[in-house]
């Protein structure tokens, strides 16, 4: 079988089952299902008879892809829209915490290549201190981090999406969810084609078109303003001392240095990912709970924190290799329902950044895991009610699996908004490392669901007192 996709040997034989993530890394046992024929990855408009499937998925993300896959894999008819053309770029810090890594492995995907930098832990920078922190070993998690592109990482899981059978289509700019008058359920979608505008119709719509949603807001699904939301800003520079680097750098406090004698404490929290190539991935966000929030300018508040690291790390103008990018985080279920009418809401679109960290690609591939097992319960049942509870029971699962984590992580980032508080946090977590064992744990949602340390027993008491909303 011609391989049509650079990174396909990548992909190891069917590996599992869509299962709720907390029970994939536990799955030994093979699942048949029939290799598909590898087919290119499509680009504008399909004939009138390929455009009708049995699930359309909108966007090609992390999200969207790893749904696609999964759904194709157990034999749906799966159609993958995705508005741009492949290789595209994303803003994004490129790192993958433990967390992300195990929905990669859930997948089947081979991490041992070059193409992947691991990482072995979390440097922490703040407060005077700088503190190093091994990823914890767990029952639920892997040990180990990555870091790669988003450029090649949303390619490489498209691929596998059309590997697996999902039939892509790029340069497809979903305009609008198709709805039945009759009954208000979503039908299909339309959309800008390279043949101008398009129908296309499936019983099930998986919106995974990020940030922007608005196959959500198209239905109504509007942003909660009592959710937290974050803006962050990346960019690429060249930097020899810093592209290899066992651990992802986080800065809880970011400094303005370039007067050294009256250095300035400036609003945000700041990210250093070594790419190895020579490059790194630098970045800050800022919670909606912060003051400044509305009031940064970004890139201006990067230089300036920029300028006043060491000389030697080459974080200035002349090594940047990129433009500046920015977006919005969607924190903590700030789009709610996640079912509505034959429309799912997965990753960004439902708004599933975790508050703690503004981790995202974890919890969208999480989703769509998640999400998948509701459409396949969905597809085996007649058209009526009992097909509608299957797909409501999506929102119950995702409830499930991180309500209470997220009301947490909402009442987390309401407090370190406040700079008076995340500095004297700063200054009395760093220096202890059996806390920040904790918060470590806490912070990036790496703790097992069963028996595990002090640190598991901890997290999942503060999870369980807060009320799932
Ligand atoms: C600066 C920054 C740094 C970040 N760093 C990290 C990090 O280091 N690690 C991490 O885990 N997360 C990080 N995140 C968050 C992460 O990028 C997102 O949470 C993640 O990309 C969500 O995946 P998704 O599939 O839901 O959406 P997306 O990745 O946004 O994918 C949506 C897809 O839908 C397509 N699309 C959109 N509209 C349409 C339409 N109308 N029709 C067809 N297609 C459409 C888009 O082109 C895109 O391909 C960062 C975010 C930002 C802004």
């Amino acid at each position: 079988m011609d391989c049509p996709v650079r990174k396909c040997e990548e992909v190891r034989a069917p590996v599992t089952a869509v299962l709720e993530p907390a029970e994939q890394a536990e799955s030994a046992k093979p699942v048949e299902h029939a290799e598909p024929a590898a087919r290119p990855l499509l680009h504008g408009a399909p004939a009138p008879s390929d455009r009708t499937a049995d699930v359309i998925v909108v966007g090609a993300g992390p999200a969207g892809s790893t749904a696609a896959t999964y759904l194709a894999r157990a034999g749906v008819d799966v159609l993958l829209l995705e508005k741009s053309t492949f290789p595209r770029d994303k803003v994004c810090g490129d790192g993958l915490t433990p967390r992300g890594v195990k929905q990669v492995l859930a997948l089947g995907i081979d991490v041992s290549g070059d193409d992947w930098i691991k990482n072995r832990g979390l440097r922490v920078v703040g407060g005077g201190t700088t503190l190093e922190l091994d990823w914890p070993t767990l029952a639920d998690f892997p040990n180990f981090g990555l870091v790669r592109p988003r450029k090649d990482f949303d390619e490489m899981l498209a691929q596998l999406a059309v590997k697996a059978g999902a039939r892509m289509y790029q340069g497809v700019t979903v305009t609008a969810p198709e709805i039945d008058r009759a009954t208000n359920n979503v039908i299909g979608v339309s959309a800008k084609t390279e043949d101008g505008p398009q129908t296309f119709r499936a019983p099930i719509v998986m919106a995974a078109d990020g940030v922007s949603a608005r196959m959500a807001t198209a239905l109504q699904i509007h942003r909660r303003e009592d959710r937290p939301m974050g803006v962050a800003v990346r960019r690429y520079y060249r930097s020899a001392t810093r592209t290899h680097d066992d651990f992802l750098e986080s800065h809880l406090e970011l400094w303005d240095r370039t007067d050294p004698a009256n250095p300035k404490l400036l609003p945000g929290y700041g990210w250093i990912f070594g790419l190895g190539d020579g490059t790194v991935n630098v970045g800050l966000g800022m919670l909606s709970s912060s003051k400044a929030f509305r009031s940064t300018d970004y890139r201006a508040l990067m230089r300036t924190w920029l300028d006043g690291t060491p000389e030697e790390w080459g974080l200035r103008e002349d090594n940047a290799t990129s433009k500046f990018g920015s977006a919005a985080l969607p924190m903590g279920f700030n789009r709610a329902p996640h079912y509505k009418d034959g429309l799912l809401l997965l990753g960004d679109a439902g708004g599933m950044v975790n508050p703690f960290n503004g981790e995202g690609i974890a919890y969208a591939m999480e989703s769509a895991a998640i999400a998948s097992q509701s459409v396949l319960q969905a597809l085996g049942r007649p058209s009526g009610p009992s097909r509608e509870a299957a797909l409501h029971g999506y929102v119950t699962a995702m409830q499930r699996h991180l309500g209470s984590y997220y009301r947490l992580g909402g009442l987390f980032s309401k407090a370190i908004g406040k700079p008076a508080v995340m500095k004297y946090a700063t200054r009395l977590g760093l220096p202890r490392r059996h806390l920040m064992h904790l918060v470590l744990k806490a912070l990036a949602g790496l703790y097992d669901q069963r028996d595990g340390d002090w640190a598991d027993h901890a997290v999942r008491l503060m999870t369980s007192v807060v009320r799932s909303a």
